[in-house]
């Protein structure tokens, strides 16, 4: 089965994560007599904008990702304060495996039907190899980067902006940059004080801070 567009669920959130942030980062000039509802709004953009940011390490959110190519993933788990729970090809039989399109083969006829035809031939040689009684973790040798990795990615909201700012540059590669901004989105919702000042471009699915340093 081909597939085209990641998808993005958010397992968990810190909960009341824009407060949390606040009394922790208050705690540094005890002023936690100044928290009102509402004040972490001002009290969060300051401490960015100021690059004080270690105290958006006290809220974190995990994602899944579905309907992503190993590709993807390979470049996600570079991200080192992250952590990471990716689906094995040592343990999962891959031999009915999905696998991504890249929009630029899609929309070719020529260039699509050669790479369908790769993917089935790997399909082929994948079950062969097994049913010569090679083992999963010797056979994946011939899957491709294109195939569907599912993965489940935990960080704390500092290492998430990190992520966006690298991840949705226009540099960044177009199946990263489309997962990334479904997790900005959703964390543009849950935590606004937070990611708020990532603007959103979503012709080119780009996203950058409109913080000034
Ligand atoms: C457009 C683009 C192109 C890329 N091309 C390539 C490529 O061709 N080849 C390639 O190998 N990679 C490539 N990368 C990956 C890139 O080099 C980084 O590995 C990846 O973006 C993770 O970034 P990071 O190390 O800043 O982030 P994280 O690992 O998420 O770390 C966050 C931050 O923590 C700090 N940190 C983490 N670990 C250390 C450490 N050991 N020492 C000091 N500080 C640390 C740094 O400040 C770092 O920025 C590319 C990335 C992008 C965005």
């Amino acid at each position: 089965m081909e597939i085209y567009t990641a998808s993005v669920n958010l397992l968990a959130i810190t909960p009341n994560a824009e407060k949390l942030i606040e009394e922790a980062g208050r705690t540094c000039y005890l002023s936690l007599d100044r928290i009102t509802e509402g004040s972490e709004t001002n009290f969060i953009r300051r401490c960015i904008i100021n690059g004080h940011h270690s105290i958006l390490e006290h809220a974190s959110a995990s994602f899944r990702v579905l309907g992503a190519s190993r590709a993807f993933t390979h470049q996600m788990v570079r991200h080192r304060l992250a952590s990471f729970s990716q689906q094995s090809q040592r343990y999962v039989n891959e031999e009915e495996f999905n696998y991504i399109i890249p929009p630029s083969i899609a929309d070719n006829d020529e260039a699509k039907k050669l790479y369908m035809q790769f993917m089935d031939n790997a399909r082929q040689t994948y079950k062969m190899l097994r049913s010569m009684h090679i083992k999963k973790e010797d056979a994946r040798f011939v899957l491709p980067n294109a195939l569907e990795s599912q993965i489940v990615i935990s960080a704390n909201f500092r290492e998430w902006r990190h992520v966006f700012s690298l991840r949705l540059e226009k540099a960044a590669q177009w199946e990263i940059r489309n997962v990334c901004i479904q997790m900005l989105a959703i964390l543009q919702k849950e935590a606004p004080s937070v990611f708020g000042d990532f603007i959103i471009d979503e012709a080119t699915c780009t996203a950058r801070s409109n913080i000034i340093k």
